[in-house]
C-alpha cells in the first residue's frame, strides 16, 4: 500500500508556530485524513467545518488542504444524514468508474 504524505496544516496558528497544542491537533487531523478514503475525508472535513462555524470551510481547507467545493459537498451530504449515499463501499451508479488505479506513485 502506498504511503500517502500527511498534509501540513497551513492555518495561521500553525504557520506562525505559536500554538504547539493546536499544531499537534491539526497534524493528527491530517494523519487521520491520510487513512480515510475520499468520501470519508469529505465527511470528516464537513463535520469539522460545521464545528468551527463561521469561516469553518476556509479554516478546514487550510488545515486539511481539501478544497471549499469538496467540503461544501460534504456538508450537503451530511445535512441529510447521508441518505443519498450508499452504506456499502460501492460507488453510486452513474458516478463513473474510477480511472485505472495507479499502482504506485
Ligand atoms: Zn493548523
Amino acid at each position: 500500500m502506498a504511503i500517502k504524505a500527511v498534509h501540513q496544516c497551513q492555518c495561521q496558528e500553525c504557520v506562525n508556530g505559536n500554538n504547539p497544542e493546536m499544531k499537534r491537533l491539526h497534524h493528527q487531523m491530517n494523519v487521520l485524513m491520510s487513512r480515510l478514503d475520499e468520501q470519508e475525508r469529505r465527511w470528516y472535513a464537513a463535520v469539522e467545518a460545521k464545528r468551527y462555524g463561521r469561516g469553518g470551510i476556509t479554516l478546514v481547507r487550510k488545515i486539511t488542504g481539501i478544497d471549499d467545493k469538496t467540503i461544501s459537498r460534504g456538508i450537503e451530504e451530511m445535512s441529510d444524514d447521508l441518505k443519498n449515499r450508499p452504506t456499502d463501499r460501492i460507488r453510486l451508479e452513474g458516478a463513473g468508474r474510477p480511472t485505472v488505479e495507479k499502482k504506485s506513485k
